[in-house]
């Protein structure tokens, strides 16, 4: 209880959330937005963040418009004209593919967080081992910990592809960035598709930092003081 409340005030932030809404009102083309999220896929498979089939990245285009990876494909491989375009219940209205597996997960994140414009997820692997141990989400370890991913969300086990899934999400939605998947992945939100890839690559990051430190002999946290001055240090609001 004490992180959402602290996670309330994050979000109250007037520099957080508006410049989502000038960044989107900058309106790329939409050949501009489907190239950047082939590039992000890309980046996503060439740091083993992603394999095979796995992952799916969309966007924000408009009120009723998310541009989305396809089902069924490696996304590390994509072309700008495989994505899809679907409408808020998911119906595809552009393009030839099915649209990814785990769109309602898109879809519910959206729906929750008007403020988010770009959903990223992958198979981070040190991160879901970290669950598949039941470890804690390492967000409190280092300062990038603190300060790019904030609080980390951790959802339990559901099955990938179903409603269990953004059901498993919807308490967690309104008060993270940053999800973990037990034993599946991970959900990266951000204003910006450059922003919830740089939250899912630091994940995975810390989350090694958390597996090394303990292999070494201890993983202790921060000490909540610490966090709250690289907070400040970093102009965030404090999380308690
Ligand atoms: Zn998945």
């Amino acid at each position: 209880m004490k992180r959402r409340a602290a996670r309330k005030t994050r979000r109250s932030s007037p520099a957080g959330r508006s410049r989502g809404r000038s960044a989107g009102a900058a309106a790329p083309t939409i050949a501009a937005r489907r190239a950047e999220v082939v590039e992000i896929c890309r980046r996503l498979h060439a740091r083993d963040l992603i394999g095979a089939g796995e992952g799916n990245v969309s966007v924000r285009l408009g009120p009723e418009r998310f541009l989305v990876t396809p089902s069924g494909a490696n996304k590390g491989y994509l072309a700008p004209g495989d994505l899809v375009v679907v409408d808020a219940a998911g119906t595809v209205v552009a393009g030839r593919g099915r649209a990814s597996t785990e769109l309602r997960m898109h879809l519910a994140a959206y729906a929750a967080r008007p403020d988010v414009a770009a959903i990223v997820h992958a198979h981070p692997l040190t991160a879901v081992a970290l669950t598949v141990a039941g470890l804690p989400p390492p967000d409190d370890i280092v300062a990038e910990a603190a300060v790019t991913l904030g609080p980390i969300g951790l959802a339990p086990f559901a099955t990938p592809g179903t409603d269990e899934v953004p059901a498993s999400l919807a308490p967690l939605l309104p008060d993270h960035d940053v999800l973990l998947l037990a034993r599946h992945g991970a959900l990266a939100l951000g204003r910006t598709l450059a922003e919830a890839f740089d939250r899912m690559e630091t994940l995975e990051r810390v989350a090694r930092i958390a597996l090394a430190a303990r292999l070494a002999g201890s993983c202790e946290p921060l000490p909540a003081a610490a966090v709250e001055r690289v907070l400040a240090a970093a102009g965030r609001p404090p999380r308690r």
